[in-house]
């Protein structure tokens, strides 16, 4: 037998945007464990926004598993919370009710800032470092400093290892400001992967006394770029079918349903996607080829392609709920008869 450490990762009650919470027991296994060897736990629900004082328990339920590669014998565990009858989801549990595909496939990319002392990682003690412009995919101390490759590196190591689909990495427009893509077959999967690699994230950033700024907008109505949460996606239909009517189809219920979209992409997005920026305005819904000022970009490959491939919103931002921005999308998605449908129908 070995003593595993399992690290129990939920997501607690403050609104409007979860904290990531995790707590470690120790169990004792032949071989790595499987998700149904995992018990269910409790913790104090009055401590995070979960219960009243009075009746405090909350129950948390193994729902996927990761090696954790900075710990030796260690366990990622992703959980729900639920209620004391082990069955009935949390008011705070949102995976537990959303849609999900695993036809789906979703690439979100996760953009943040490094914040120290209470200001992005390379700003000055007062005022500002040089404009924005050569941060981007920069190189060299004066661009990225002497820390956050060295962290972003790290992560994408702890991530792979882990068996996360992180796919990328590059310094953003602002000075401090970094992004990661993370990719998944199902709004579960994909949403399980993203919390996974924000809390790798911040436990990384433990040890070098920096935090992780996930604010839509830290630098306020300013001439520095705010952070997104790009959702890339493609159902089996839109990769294998596709088609003009049936895109038209699809941006017109983009087009309908923009408040349901905007009311899961995050808070404060209305101090982000103002225009500027390469935003569009969060109240107006447009779409266009490779066009980075519209809620949705159509790539060239999918034009090329006859209509056929990925889509990018990028309207949800640093701070949204992967689980719900991908039922969103589902949602839409769903209300949007295929060909066969119409055909079905007439
Ligand atoms: P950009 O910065 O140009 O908007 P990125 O390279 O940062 O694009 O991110 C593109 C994302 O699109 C990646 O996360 C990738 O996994 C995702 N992606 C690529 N193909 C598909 C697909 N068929 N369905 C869903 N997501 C996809
Ligand atoms: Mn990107
Ligand atoms: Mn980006
Ligand atoms: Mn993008």
């Amino acid at each position: 037998m070995t003593k595993y450490k399992l690290e129990y990762i939920w997501l607690d009650g403050y609104t409007p945007v979860p904290n990531l919470r995790g707590k470690t027991q120790i169990k004792d296994y032949a071989e790595f464990p499987t998700l149904d060897q995992l018990p269910l736990w409790g913790f104090d629900g009055s401590s995070t926004m979960q219960a009243e004082g009075h009746s405090s328990d909350c129950v948390l339920k193994p729902v996927a598993i990761y090696p954790d590669p900075a710990r030796s014998n260690g366990v990622l565990v992703m959980c729900e919370v639920i209620m004391p009858d082990g069955v009935t989801p949390h008011a705070s549990n949102k995976r537990a009710t959303i849609l999900d595909d695993e036809g789906a496939w979703f690439g979100f990319e996760q953009e943040y800032f490094f914040y120290k002392d209470g200001r992005p990682l390379g700003f000055p003690e007062s005022g500002y470092p040089a404009p924005q412009g050569p941060y981007y995919t920069g190189v060299g101390y004066s661009n990225v400093g002497s820390v956050a490759r060295q962290i972003v590196e790290e992560h994408l190591d702890l991530c792979l290892a882990a068996g996360i689909s992180h796919e990328g990495i590059n310094a953003e427009v602002a000075k401090g400001q970094w992004e990661f893509q993370i990719f998944g077959k199902g709004s579960k999967k994909a949403a399980d992967q993203m919390w996974m690699a924000r809390y790798l994230m911040q436990r990384l950033t433990e040890k070098y006394g920096i935090d992780i700024e996930y604010h839509c907008k830290p630098l306020g109505d300013t001439d520095w770029n705010g952070s997104g949460m790009h959702a890339n996606f493609s159902t089996a239909y839109m990769r294998e079918v596709g088609g003009k009517d049936y895109f038209e189809a699809l941006m017109a219920a983009f087009d309908k349903n923009l408040m349901d979209h905007i009311a899961v992409y995050g808070p404060d997005n209305d101090k982000r996607l103002t225009g500027k920026h390469e935003t569009a305005p969060w109240n107006r819904f447009s779409y266009g080829i490779a066009d980075r000022g519209a809620s949705i970009r159509v790539p060239h490959s999918f034009i090329n392609n006859g209509y056929k491939g990925y889509l990018e919103d990028r309207r949800p931002n640093s701070q949204g709920d992967p689980y719900q921005i991908a039922s969103q999308i589902l949602k839409t998605i769903a209300s949007v008869p295929t060909s066969a449908e119409v055909s079905a129908a007439a």
